[in-house]
């Protein structure tokens, strides 16, 4: 047999990365537009005739973009909000003001906000729609620029745009007006779009509809069935275009039966996230209708076992009619690096278990043609497969047990004796870790890495910063104090590159937004703690000072949600092992006196499933358990923080107190200040910091204003439960609107103690 292939996205950013760097020179001044759209060219045609070469049959367009599809999708249909458009900047300028803000000589505006998109690590831009949006088609639509410029390369792409139930479903609205009331505007407009392309000769039309995996209420339901019904009618009656649905990131169990009704030519599923996908198809599917079945991984680096990937197509071809079935990725191969060509450095044993968005290519041909040597080959790859276990790790697996996971005495007795032993005034004020990382806090760093200078000498370097950070934070007057981290350059790829069982790429970047990229480690093997990893820094510090210094480690799920994951161990394995590594370390600590340990949970929160009811089974149960494992075994009077670096957690609240810490920061400022309301509904038990100023903002904030901020958070939170810390760490800041801030807090906290003492 020989299945078609599909994929509807391809990565963006250019192998090296060169949209980051064009654009940055271009917001310098120091390349033309033209030249920006040059590079663009040059990465979009990289990318479909990679594809044409591997010999996809539906290679897609308009994945490509400057900055965020959601924001292309809000530009195509004309809902900009106007303090943009007023600023009369050309087109891109005023694109890009959207995404990072605009401050110069036509006005100062703020970017729209950026949110996760789904369960990925990129995120998108928010768009805002409000009674003044006229949705409208923009004139000089890219999705048709985007199809002609590939059309001119002898490629007839699919034209894929973000559906009108997701970008409306993603939006925020400013007033009354809701999703419904911009429905049918945006339907014209598509219609209208279609129309042009089946001019330009495009004989396909794909709409992106992700936001059906979750969970859909009714409203929402007839939202998407009057969308699709219209959208489906007028294309059919004014174009020849074939119309595909295509959703990714899970299954769509709540609207499946629709989707089967509409009328699509072409239906996109995920099998790998979509657990029910399956079992969905085999209840059904229409006659005459293509099933893009994503059976290939497009989220995660390893290769494809085939055999497995077969047996789906087998028991798919029950139900599809012959031929019907289209091999897939489950979803845009955005999510992964261009290609393992670019790791010189790692061993072909290593690299030949990875698939990079090129190799992906292959795999879907492959898997499609049933080509018999690339199966017995891949047969092979899987049985070679490494062993990866460790003994020992699997031994301390086997014999947890309930008490590993509670920490004794509970909470309240716990606080009590922690009070005594740190007598810390009312409202201690600390910080979440990291204190700027200078130019020359960079360079040691590098030039060690480099071998151009000793360990010695870069050891002596760190010792030097840290003294006078902590003489710093004496002379600021904080309680609780800090190391600042200056031997780290990623809370995540330190520890990983201080624990065996991780890898590290060079170049398998991955876009998080905008053209900002990161490079996540490889969760390779079992994990293990090789030796101490903060303890000298931590010790030497707390050796400059009487005051507490705080240890600072980053939590398990952290460490895993940041990271590629293993896909022949469950998640929960993963986190657990990562887990038992960090409490090898908290013990050490608290062994060699450190008396507060931080360990930061800042992407508790990212992993979360799409949808409420897997949150529990799918993830908070393991999740929770893996950050009351590393510090359960702890002495009563040691004390635990934890740090989040968001405070959208008002659904997850208790299994948030679950975790046990007896002291959590996390961000608050800029956010309203619900987040306190529900500390309070829920009598949550944890002491805690909600970030008194936004530290992504170079400002200092006022006395008077951290004081406002504390004022309120009073109404809310105990007084013997506050502490007074910023949102997040400072090491994206400068050195003095770093000192002029914290000044500024501790000031503003020994003002609410005297009043409260009265
Ligand atoms: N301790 C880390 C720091 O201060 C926390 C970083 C984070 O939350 N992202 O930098
Ligand atoms: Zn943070």
């Amino acid at each position: 047999m020989t299945a078609q292939t599909s994929v509807i996205g391809f990565p963006r950013i250019g192998k090296n990365r060169e949209l980051k760097f064009a654009s940055e020179k271009f917001f310098k001044g120091e390349i033309t537009e033209a030249e920006l759209q040059d590079t663009a060219k040059a990465i979009r045609r990289y990318g479909w005739e990679k594809q044409r070469e591997a010999g996809i049959g539906f290679v897609a367009s308009n994945d490509f973009s400057f900055y965020d599809n959601m924001l292309d999708t809000a530009f195509l249909l004309g809902a900009v909000p106007e303090r943009y458009t007023a600023l009369n900047l050309n087109p891109i300028e005023t694109y890009f003001a959207a995404a990072h803000g605009y401050q110069g000589a036509k006005g100062d505006v703020k970017a729209l906000p950026m949110k996760k998109w789904f369960n990925t690590n990129y995120h998108y831009i928010v768009p805002e729609l409000g009674a003044a949006t006229k949705i409208a088609l923009a004139e000089n639509a890219k999705p048709v620029a985007e199809f002609v410029e590939a059309k001119k390369l002898g490629i007839n792409t699919v034209p894929n745009l973000i559906g009108i139930y997701t970008f409306l479903r993603l939006s925020t609205y400013t007033d009354n007006k809701k999703a419904a009331d911009f429905a049918a505007d945006a339907v014209s407009a598509y219609v209208q779009l279609a129309e042009n392309l089946a001019k330009s000769g495009a004989e396909w039309i794909s709409f992106s509809e992700p936001a059906l995996v979750f969970d859909v209420q009714a409203d929402e339901k007839q939202l998407f069935k009057s969308i699709y019904s219209e959208i489906v009618a007028q294309i059919k009656r004014k174009t020849s275009l074939k119309i595909a649905l295509q959703t990714y990131f899970g299954d769509i169990r709540d609207v499946y039966a629709d989707v089967c009704s509409l009328g699509f030519d072409a239906i996109g599923l995920d099998f790998v996230e979509g657990k029910k996908s399956l079992e969905l198809v085999k209840s059904g599917f229409p006659k005459n209708t293509l099933l893009l079945a994503g059976i290939v991984n497009g989220k995660n680096i390893w290769r494809a076992n085939y055999a497995d990937k077969l047996a789906i197509i087998k028991e798919l071809a029950n139900v599809v009619d012959a031929g019907g079935i289209v091999v897939s990725t489950s979803c845009s191969l955005l999510h992964v690096p261009y290609t393992t060509a670019s790791e010189a450095a790692l061993s072909d044993d290593i690299k030949k278990h990875f698939a990079f968005a090129e190799e992906k290519l292959t795999e879907l041909a492959d898997i499609a043609s049933g080509n018999a040597s690339a199966l017995a080959a891949n047969r092979e790859l899987f049985a070679t497969r490494r062993t990866v276990e460790s003994a020992a790790v699997q031994k301390a697996l086997a014999s947890l047990t309930d008490a590993d996971f509670v920490r004794l005495p509970a909470f309240a007795e716990r606080e009590k004796i922690q009070h005594e032993r740190f007598a810390l005034p009312l409202f201690p004020t600390t910080t979440i870790g990291s204190f700027p990382q200078t130019k020359e806090v960079r360079a040691n760093r590098a030039l060690f890495k480099k071998g151009s200078i000793s360990k010695e000498q870069y050891i002596e370097f760190n010792k030097k910063k840290i003294a006078e950070c902590i003489a710093t934070q004496e002379e600021i007057g904080l309680d609780v104090l800090v190391h600042g981290e200056f031997e780290r350059n990623d809370m995540v790829e330190y520890f990983g590159g201080l624990m065996d069982g991780f890898l590290f790429t060079q170049n398998a970047w991955v876009q998080s937004y905008g053209t900002r990229c990161v490079k996540p480690p490889v969760v390779w093997a079992d994990v293990t703690r090789r030796q101490s990893m903060t303890v000298d820094w931590i010790v030497y510090a707390q050796s400059c000072t009487k005051k507490t210094v705080k240890g600072m480690l980053t939590g398990p799920v952290t460490i895993l949600n940041w990271s590629f994951p293993r896909e022949d161990v469950s998640l929960k394995e993963q986190a657990w092992q990562i887990a038992l590594a960090i409490r090898d370390e908290v013990i050490d600590l608290e062994k060699n006196g450190i008396r507060i340990i931080q360990i930061d949970e800042a992407a508790l929160r990212e992993k979360l499933p799409l949808r409420r009811s897997d949150w529990h089974t799918e993830y908070l149960d393991w999740a929770i358990p893996a950050f009351r494992l590393v510090h359960a075994k702890v002495k009563p009077e040691t004390q635990i923080h934890t740090h989040m670096c968001y405070s959208e957690f008002n659904d997850i609240i208790s299994d948030i107190d679950a975790m046990d810490a007896d002291v959590i920061t996390f961000e608050a400022s800029r956010s309203d200040l619900k987040i306190l309301d529900a500390l309070k509904a829920s009598n949550f038990k944890t002491e805690v910091g909600p970030g008194v100023y936004d530290i992504h903002s170079p400002r200092v904030p006022s006395v008077a204003e951290i004081s406002d901020a504390l004022h309120k958070m009073l109404t809310k939170v105990p007084q013997y439960k506050l502490w007074v810390n910023p949102d997040c760490g400072l090491k994206t800041r400068g050195e003095t609107e770093t000192k002029a801030s914290l000044k500024n807090l501790v000031e503003a906290a020994k003002q609410l103690r005297k009043e409260v003492k009265g």
